[in-house]
């Protein structure tokens, strides 16, 4: 090292700079058809809004409130807001949000509020929440029980019922996930309120719809999410299904349960309502760009498109004897962990054994039927080898057994 530090660090030449920019620019395009195992959509062309990403565009504070100046997107916040405030049939008179940096905050804003709610609320979610969720209630110093999902991801309701008769002393603060991150699992929102209005506790009902709570507001058959009366809040990913250049989401609650928070006007000319202080403004725009230029149908259109090559994919792995299954909703497909020459090409999101890829816009037929060949080409010569080998009789030993899932009702504390 040495004392001037100046001699380590020499200014650039532009050229190196631009190189460098270009060399993530085409690792980025590369891994564009391979990265199949998270939940981004790439169908949707942003670049008209490239210009736009040359100024700061801060949407301080509450989006209801301008700040002094112009490099803000108050105006296309709040449509965003009020477009997925119908989408979720919130009440027109009460409803309020805000753009979030993505799924995550949300979660940790509609904690904050239900806990402001109900200081001595129990949380409960299911064992196969979002990980978020242990972390916003950390931060929160919340408590809360982990209640029991079934093999496919979804929560035991029965477990929930026990859990909330438990501990009726202390308001039910509940999350249920729109799409988990293994199975995209939906847990059923009028069968929880059900089991909520048996308990006769007050609550708070949080949808984590991060994932699939966009693409199942659009569905059409009656069982599309709702945030009425009964639902408190909601979250949701802005670059999933969307696929925004930039993480972001959408929070969504009552304007009633809101202003329980209090808080006041500051020299911003805004008020603080929301986690983070200044906020991008280019989100709103991205949204903003996205649901204006496709509209309900073209949304809509893109998940049944997504639903479809989901259900193809189910069939060609099947058909390669790689089982695989889906949840009738879901763009994703769960399977077997592949061989490693398969993960090394594609990027799947891998857990215990279990893998999923995930059909979201931009994903095409032709990636599947290449991810299918790779798979069949890897597994079949093994196959084949196995077949060969005389068969020997193999005894079976504990480990080969699984072990028992995990029982995670255990109550744990933040404190
Ligand atoms: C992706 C996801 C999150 C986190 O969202 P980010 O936008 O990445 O912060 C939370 N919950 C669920 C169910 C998710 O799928």
């Amino acid at each position: 090292m040495s004392a001037d530090p100046s001699h380590d660090d020499p200014v650039a030449d532009p050229e190196d700079l631009l190189a460098e920019l270009a060399g993530v620019r085409a690792a980025v395009a590369a891994g564009r058809t391979t990265h199949v195992g998270f939940p981004v959509a790439t169908d949707i062309d942003y670049s008209p809004l490239a210009p736009l990403f040359d100024a700061l565009l801060n949407n301080i504070g509450d989006p209801w409130t301008d700040p002094a100046g112009t490099n803000h997107t108050k105006r296309f916040e709040r449509e965003v807001l009020n477009w997925f405030g119908d989408l979720f049939h919130a009440p027109a008179d009460d409803r309020w949000g805000y753009l979030t940096s993505g799924g995550t905050e949300g979660n940790l804003y509609a904690l904050y509020l239900a806990r402001a709610r109900f200081p001595k609320g129990l949380v409960y979610h299911s064992a196969d929440a979002h990980y978020s969720l242990p972390k916003c209630l950390d931060l929160l110093g919340m408590d809360a029980v982990v209640i029991r999902a079934d093999e496919r991801g979804e929560i035991d309701y029965d477990d929930l019922a026990r859990m909330i008769d438990l501990h009726r002393d202390r308001p039910a603060i509940v999350v249920a996930t729109c799409g988990t991150t293994m199975t995209e699992a939906v847990d059923d929102v009028p069968r929880i309120r059900a089991v909520l209005a048996r308990a006769a506790v007050r609550h708070h009902l949080h949808v984590d719809g991060a994932l699939a709570g966009l693409p199942l507001a659009l569905a059409d058959n009656g069982h599309a999410l709702r945030l009425d009366s009964t639902v408190d809040s909601v979250s949701i990913s802005g670059y999933k299904f969307l696929g925004t250049p930039v993480p972001c989401g959408v929070v969504l609650t009552r304007r009633t349960l809101q202003q329980q928070l209090g808080q006041a006007p500051n020299y911003t000319a805004t008020v603080d309502t929301t986690i983070s202080g200044s906020r991008s403004g280019h989100p709103a725009l991205l949204l903003w760009y996205a649901i204006r230029s496709l509209g309900h149908a073209g949304l809509r259109e893109r998940a049944d498109r997504a639903r479809e090559l989901a259900a193809y994919t189910v069939d060609r792995l099947n058909e390669v004897s790689w089982p695989a299954w889906r949840h009738d909703h879901a763009f994703t497909v769960v399977f077997p962990t592949p061989p490693a020459e398969v993960t090394a090409k594609w990027v799947l999101a891998s857990s215990d054994g279990r893998s999923h890829l995930i059909c979201m816009p931009g994903v095409t037929k032709e990636v599947i039927d290449e991810f299918v060949a790779d798979l069949a080409a890897a597994v079949d010569p093994r196959r084949r080898a196995r077949k060969r080998r005389a068969p020997v009789r193999r005894t079976r030993r504990t480990a080969d057994v699984a072990p028992p899932a995990p029982t995670p009702d255990v109550l744990y504390s933040a404190s």
